[in-house]
């Protein structure tokens, strides 16, 4: 079953895959994140896809977080009179600031400060540094440069100024728009790219706050600062991305293996999910097989400890969106077999906090007891999240009523989401484990499983207690496929 696997998978939507129709085979595939990129799109369209989200996800019962990525201060080459150009090593071209269409040798931006940010020297990368070019001097609202690695430069490509200081704020007005568009329509997390203090990351978190949203953050690590602020972006940060994309041209190609290492590394440490993204299964754009290389990239992104991986062009425009989607299943499903990867609980780590003392006991529990399952009774996703961390390899099932800390908890590696009716005693919420982990093959009679919740019984109550139960699942058995939630099902038919 799909709920079997723990890495998650985050998809970009986009015209491959934001048809409700294409919504449902995303998630039937193995889809639990859905990122919208407001780079892209209008908002128009990004709201047809949560209300389909929505719909969908509460018809297969599967929850599903919805992330919004903003795009921050990504500086990008303007629109062309043909849509492109073309650009050859040692050509001189000029960019220009002012607002009119490029031709061959004349480069648009809206990035008013670019001749501030420019010197003689400057590397200039365009199309996430397929092209580059080198700065010969800066006049006016005009730069020149010679062309160094060309090729077609196509309308609205990024381009990046690798270790320049640029004087933008991480949040553009565009930005402050799509955020308040994100929220009013309970988007579960926001991402937001080209972080480089851990005060870009509170500025996010007051206009959150203040709109009484529960919308969790993600902070981008695609800069060379961010790497520098690394530790402290994390702390303040509900998860992070390894933007890989800007983050090697930022840094230079090939550090890039051994910072992606350290972010996961230090993510890891603090309890912080981290997803891992950019060009994972590129070829597949294309093709409807990956490269080696690539299938080598996921498996090792799992190795490294990541709690997901991240479909970019390969789910939003590429060829085939749902293979993208079951061939990371595939590949996370067989690393994950390997025994050694689980069960990460050091006993020097200080558990601090009642919360994270339960989730320490409840792992060390479950692996000695041998149980089946964590079940975490939780109002917040707060103890399944640190559970998370501990990597058990016994089942985490988090189960609550509110459907928003169910979606948002689709991130975490190995937490499964379901939903679960009111209670008030003790003996409903064990006859309610019973019959949930009974009738969707989750457990069986005699099974041993660990809870974790808050006690004296009453919704609301943070988490105190851990109880060891076993299952007694008489008067129920399994469900057939077509009445189980979407992820319990043996093998769900993408269509
Ligand atoms: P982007 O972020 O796709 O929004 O640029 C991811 C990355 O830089 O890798
Ligand atoms: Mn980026």
């Amino acid at each position: 079953m799909l709920a079997d696997r723990r890495a998650k998978i985050v998809a970009t939507i986009g015209p491959a895959t934001r048809d409700e129709k294409n919504l449902e085979k995303a998630i039937k595939a193995g889809m639990n994140v859905a990122r919208l990129n407001f780079s892209h799109g209008s908002h128009e369209d990004h709201l047809k896809v949560i209300h389909s989200l929505r719909k969908l996800s509460s018809e297969l019962r599967a929850p599903v977080a919805i992330l919004q990525d903003l795009q921050g201060p990504k500086v990008r080459v303007g629109k062309f009179e043909n849509g492109s150009i073309q650009i050859t090593p040692g050509e001189k071209v000029v960019f220009t600031t002012a607002a009119v269409l490029g031709k061959p040798g004349l480069i648009p931006s809206d990035f008013k400060e670019l001749p501030l940010a420019c010197v003689p020297g400057t590397k200039i990368l365009l199309d996430d540094g397929l092209l580059e070019v080198k700065v010969l001097q800066v006049r006016g609202e005009e730069v020149d440069a010679e062309v160094i690695y060309g090729g077609t430069l196509k309308d609205r490509k990024g381009m990046n100024l690798p270790g320049a200081n640029l004087p933008v704020d991480a949040m553009t007005a565009k930005d402050l728009e799509d955020l308040e568009f994100g929220l009013a329509n309970k988007v579960d997390y926001v991402a937001l790219s080209f972080v480089r203090h851990a005060r870009d990351i509170r500025k996010v978190r007051e206009i959150i706050e203040a709109r009484k949203s529960s919308a969790k953050v993600i902070a981008k690590i695609e800069m060379v600062e961010a790497l520098e602020n690394l530790e402290e972006i994390c702390r303040v940060s509900d998860a992070v991305m390894v933007a890989r994309g800007d983050l090697a041209v930022e840094v230079g190609q090939s550090r890039l293996p051994g910072f992606q290492k350290r972010i996961i590394q230090v993510c890891n440490q603090l309890g912080k999910p981290v997803i891992t993204a950019t060009q994972m299964l590129e070829s597949m754009v294309e093709n409807p097989r990956p490269t080696r290389a690539e299938i080598t990239d996921v498996a090792n992104a799992i190795l490294d400890g990541t709690d997901a991986v991240m479909l970019s062009a390969e789910s939003a425009s590429g060829k085939y969106p749902f293979k993208c989607i079951r061939t990371m299943h595939e590949i996370i499903t067989e690393v994950e077999r390997n025994e050694e990867e689980y069960y990460k609980l050091s006993l020097e780590t200080e558990f601090l906090s009642t919360p994270s003392a339960i989730a320490a006991s409840a792992s060390l529990s479950a692996l000695k007891l041998n149980a089946t399952a964590i079940i975490c009774l939780t109002t917040s996703g707060k103890t399944a999240n640190i559970i998370s961390g501990f990597r058990p390899k016994a089942r985490v099932i988090s189960v609550t009523q509110h459907m928003d800390v169910l979606n948002s908890m689709e991130l975490m590696w190995g937490i499964q989401t379901h939903i679960i009716k009111p209670y008030k005693t003790m003996e409903d919420i064990l006859s309610q484990v019973d019959q949930l982990m009974v009738t969707n093959g989750l457990a069986k009679t005699g099974d041993r499983v660990i809870l974790t919740l808050g006690q004296p019984i009453a919704q609301g109550v943070k988490t105190n207690s851990i109880y060891v139960h076993t299952v007694n699942g008489e008067g129920y058995s399994k469900l057939p496929d077509e009445q189980l939630p979407l992820r319990c099902q043996t093998d769900p038919n993408v269509g």
